[in-house]
């Protein structure tokens, strides 16, 4: 590719805005390719701290463990991950429910439970012998223009930069996609996600438990050392009722959902609280932009699925510009991040319409609904292969793992 034509700035070949968990991705992927890369993160990396561990919490689907491990960042995350052997759904409504085994589709495990913060610094640990990757932190960007070869990039520090592709990943109210002006299909869910790490009273030998109760989904997702963490997500009136209540109140109502599961709960951390918004991106590229992750698309947290598309993104893109790069292509063309578009619409399509499915399948508080429901979960249980289907499918272990990037 030729080198966009000098300015007065300094040329890297890559602006990543957002140095969360989808950002810092794509740095590592990319961390053997010779690209100068720079990362801005705007804020301190700082835990959400709820008995010792950070409240936000993400279930790493097995798929997307390969990926770490093609990526060379298991190596600093395994010792801190939960492992998550089966799963149990159940209704709250009606009695019974469906259980996912990792054996089942010959995998030892589901996925892992990690920390947001671990991931977050084993991505850094994995960037940490990369001389071509630069994290600015915290650093602001000041103001981004595009031009028809590069896009323009001045720093709050005073640095100017100039760059064929600037990659927004900063998160769902992405300030780089409202710079150029792409507006989202927005869908609130009037609802807010509490998140706390608890300890039950029996260990959780690495079974995740989702009930699907009248004001929204509670899941108890296993971590290290037999505490779980749990999304509990509630109408917005709901959730502030809860949040509001003291630590003893809030576990009485806790135990009241939770169903015995567990032996109980016998304590609980700190609580946090997160807005649920499901939204998608009009454009996730345009000439010298592409939008990965939350910035690209957002989903309800009950599958836990959202950073999952977020890394594979991040790998997807990762992979073109290197095959860009490989036949002397400008990677940030339209013809390139297309490219891009066309891999990941089809994952992210999929999941947002079945997260939306989810939603509303539990939502109802119809009785002929509910038995329907209780007879469709005790039908797919019975249902070897198609189970085997949907289990493959959103532990991402049928996706190709995109080739390892050197
Ligand atoms: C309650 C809850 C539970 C969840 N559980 C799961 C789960 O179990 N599994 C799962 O897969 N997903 C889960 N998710 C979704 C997951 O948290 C998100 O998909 C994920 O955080 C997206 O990562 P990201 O890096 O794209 O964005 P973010 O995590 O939002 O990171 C964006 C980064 O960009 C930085 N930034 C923002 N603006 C700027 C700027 N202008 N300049 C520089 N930097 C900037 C931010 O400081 C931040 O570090 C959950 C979400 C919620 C709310």
């Amino acid at each position: 590719m030729n080198t966009p034509k000098a300015f007065n700035g300094e040329y890297v070949d890559l602006v990543i805005v957002g140095g969360g968990m989808v950002g810092l991705m794509l740095a590592a992927a990319l961390r053997h390719s010779g690209l100068h890369i720079v990362m801005i993160e705007r804020a301190e990396y700082q835990p959400v701290l709820s008995m010792g561990l950070d409240a936000r919490v993400s279930a790493i689907v097995q798929g997307n463990v390969n990926i770490l491990k093609s990526v060379g960042v298991w190596q600093y995350l395994q010792d801190k991950a939960g492992l998550m052997t089966s799963m149990r759904i159940w209704d709250g409504q009606e009695q019974g429910g469906i259980r996912f085994e990792g054996a089942e589709i010959g995998e030892d495990k589901l996925g892992v439970l990690v920390e947001n913060i671990s991931l977050i610094h084993a991505l850094q640990d994995t960037l940490k012998e990369s001389p071509d990757v630069e994290l600015l932190c915290p650093e602001a960007v000041e103001s981004v223009v595009w031009k028809r070869d590069r896009v323009e990039v001045a720093l709050a520090s005073g640095r100017v930069l100039y760059t064929p592709l600037i990659v927004g990943a900063d998160g769902g109210r992405s300030w780089l996609r409202e710079q150029a002006d792409i507006d989202v299909f927005s869908r609130d869910y009037q609802q807010k996600g509490i998140v706390a790490t608890v300890k039950p009273r029996f260990a959780h030998q690495g079974t995740a438990m989702q009930r699907f109760l009248n004001t929204g989904p509670l899941a108890l997702l296993p971590m290290a050392d037999d505490l779980c963490s749990i999304v509990w997500s509630a109408a917005d009136e709901r959730a502030d009722e809860l949040l509001a209540l003291s630590d003893d109140d809030f576990m009485y109502e806790l135990n009241l959902e939770v169903g015995g599961v567990f032996g109980g709960i016998v304590e609980v951390g700190e609580r946090a609280a997160f807005p649920l918004k499901g939204q998608l991106s009009r454009h996730i590229v345009r000439p010298r932009l592409a939008l990965i992750g939350d910035a690209a698309h957002s989903i309800h947290p009950l599958a836990g699925l959202g950073v999952n598309l977020g890394l594979r993104d991040a790998m997807v893109l990762a992979q073109e510009i290197v095959e860009a790069r490989k036949f002397d292509e400008d990677w940030g063309d339209m013809d390139v991040l297309t490219r891009y578009m066309k891999l990941r619409m089809p994952d992210v399509l999929m999941t947002m319409a079945s997260m939306e499915a989810l939603h509303r399948t539990f939502k109802s508080q119809l009785p002929a609904w509910i038995k329907l429901r209780g007879f469709g979960m005790k039908a797919l249980g019975n249902a070897g292969i198609v189970k085997q289907l949907l289990m493959k499918n959103s532990t991402g272990i049928n996706l190709p793992v995109p080739h390892t990037i050197e």
